[in-house]
This record gives structure tokens, C-alpha cells and sequence, in this order.
């Protein structure tokens, strides 16, 4: 697979690059979401079989589950390339229209945030997404023309935080809807110890859980957490991530039992006495713990 969003060979690893260094590639090493991984791989071997592009993909979940992950899974298991876009970044029509004309067939594009697509960048992707037809306005006025072209079969995956926004025409057109759920203290315990055997961090059982269990059913936030309680046991300790060191690293960092941090747990003060349990407005409350 050649991907688009990320060169890992470029200057020093960012925390970033780090991030898409411990992405799994194929779907067997992804952990965790068995009954999505399950539907997903009787998609991909279906689309396989037939030597056809898969279906649309809508992936929905809160951020740092798996679903920027799963696009490119669904690019590698497909032997295709993947092209990585969001919401945001297509203000306009022609800006969809650009990326849709470079697609071959079979390519994956990724779309985060999807949500958040205007209304005129929507309009352009039901046809291309339905038939593979691609309107473009050609010339302004008047003089105006619409030409219609037609693109090979592509995957759209879109990832969204908010289900409950994207407009029904869109959602329809997915072959495939799946919600990724917080991930239990197992997974995540195996996600851990994974990315600590990329990462080269000797890591004991112990430690994986503590980490695992403090980190709130989220795999980004899990490896977030083992990059800092390395930096601790290189510098503090014995080098090895095991649960003093867990314990340890994470109580100096500000993370709690309940793996809340700093400002989380500022928030739920701020919440709970100055607000009398709420009900409160979020920018009165951000300013309250300003
Ligand atoms: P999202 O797009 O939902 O915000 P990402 O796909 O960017 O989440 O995942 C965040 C990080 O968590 C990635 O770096 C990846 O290594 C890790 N991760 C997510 N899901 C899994 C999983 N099921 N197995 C292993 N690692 C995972």
C-alpha cells in the first residue's frame, strides 16, 4: 500500500509519526472490535472474490478508537492506495472534485470528520459515490456548462465522531455502517504490549495492565500513556515498563486511578462545586477552569 498522509522517514519521529508507526496494517493484527472485524473481513474477502472495489465504509466512534486505522486496513488487505482527506479540508465543490479525478480504480479515499462536509461538497459525492459519476461545473455566469465524467469504482471510508450529524442521503449510500465501541481492559492490554514490542520497551505483564486500565477504553490514549511511562523508567527507573514503574510514571505525570488527568479532573470540580452539578453551558465552564 503507498498511503498519502504520512512520511515516517522524514527528520526525527514526531509524536504523530510515532502514532502511525504503531497502526496496525492488516486487519488480523488490528485488536479488539471482533464483531466489526468479523464484518469487515467477509466485506473485503467478498470484494476480493468478485475483483471489485469494497463497498462504502461509514466507521463511527469517539476519536482514538481505530477508524483513521481501519481505512488503511481496508487499503492494504485491497492491495490499493489510499488518499486521505476530512470534512474540513473540502470547502468546496472543486476541492472534492480534484481528488476524485485522481483516483484509479479500486483506490480507498478516506474521508475524517465527514460530518462536517458542506452541503455543496455532499452534493457532488452522492452521484460519484452512487454510479461513479463525477458532475463538474465548467466556465461562471450564464456561459456556465456541466459536464458529467465517469470514475472507476473507488471505496469512500468515511470516519465520523457524530453520527447523529451526517444528513440521512448520505448515510444511505454506505454499504456498511459499524460503530467501534471503547475497547475492553484486555485488548487494550494487548494493544499495549504490541505497540511496546514495536516500540523496543521491555514491558512486564503487570505493567501493560495498569496502563491498559487507565486509559480509558481508548488505544491512542493507551499508547500515549506508554510513551510517557517509558520516558520514566529510561530516566527514573530500571529502564523496564513494569508495574512500579507504571504506577509510578503515570502518578508523576498527573494521571489518576481512574486514568483522568489534570484538567479532567479540574473540569469535574469546577462541575460538580462552583456549578452545583450544572446544568452549564461548555464555554462557561472552560472559562471557570481557565
Ligand atoms: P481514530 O481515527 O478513531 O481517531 P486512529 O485510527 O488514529 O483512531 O488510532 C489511534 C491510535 O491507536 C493508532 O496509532 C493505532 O496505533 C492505535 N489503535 C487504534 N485501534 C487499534 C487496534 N484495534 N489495535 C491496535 N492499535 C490500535
Amino acid at each position: 500500500m503507498r498511503d498519502e498522509f504520512t512520511d515516517p522517514g522524514v527528520g526525527s519521529p514526531t509524536e504523530e509519526t510515532v502514532e502511525a508507526g504503531l497502526r496496525p496494517r492488516a486487519l488480523a493484527e488490528f485488536v479488539g472490535q471482533r464483531e466489526l472485524k468479523e464484518h469487515l473481513g467477509i466485506v473485503l474477502e467478498a470484494a476480493r472474490q468478485r475483483g471489485q472495489a469494497v463497498d462504502h465504509l461509514l466507521f463511527a466512534g469517539p476519536p482514538g478508537l481505530g477508524k483513521t486505522t481501519l481505512a488503511g486496513i481496508v487499503a492494504t488487505e485491497m492491495g490499493s492506495r489510499l488518499h486521505v482527506t476530512s470534512g474540513p479540508a473540502l470547502e468546496r465543490a472543486g476541492d472534492l472534485a480534484a481528488i476524485l479525478t485522481k483516483l484509479e480504480e479500486r483506490d480507498v479515499l478516506f474521508v475524517d470528520e465527514i460530518h462536517r462536509l458542506s452541503r455543496a461538497v455532499e452534493e457532488i459525492l452522492y452521484p460519484a459515490m452512487e454510479d461513479f459519476q463525477l458532475d463538474i461545473v465548467v466556465g461562471k455566469g450564464p456561459a456556465a456548462s456541466s459536464i458529467r465524467l465517469t470514475m472507476p469504482p473507488f471505496t469512500l471510508v468515511g470516519a465520523t465522531t457524530r453520527t447523529g450529524m451526517i444528513t440521512g442521503p448520505l448515510r444511505d449510500r454506505f454499504g456498511l455502517v459499524a460503530r467501534l465501541d471503547y475497547y475492553e481492559p484486555a485488548d487494550l492490554e494487548a494493544i499495549v504490549v504490541r505497540a511496546a514490542g514495536i516500540l523496543d520497551v521491555p514491558i512486564e505483564p503487570e505493567g501493560a495492565r495498569e496502563i491498559a486500565r487507565r486509559a480509558r477504553g481508548t488505544p491512542r490514549i493507551a499508547n500515549r500513556l506508554l510513551r510517557r511511562v517509558r520516558d520514566y523508567a529510561d530516566v527514573r527507573a530500571s529502564g523496564t515498563v513494569d508495574l512500579d514503574a507504571a504506577r509510578s510514571g503515570l502518578d508523576v505525570f498527573g494521571v489518576d486511578e481512574r486514568g483522568l488527568d489534570k484538567v479532567d479532573r479540574a473540569l469535574l470540580v469546577a462541575l460538580c462545586e462552583r456549578f452545583g452539578g450544572g446544568p452549564v453551558g461548555l464555554s462557561t465552564l472552560a472559562i471557570g477552569v481557565a
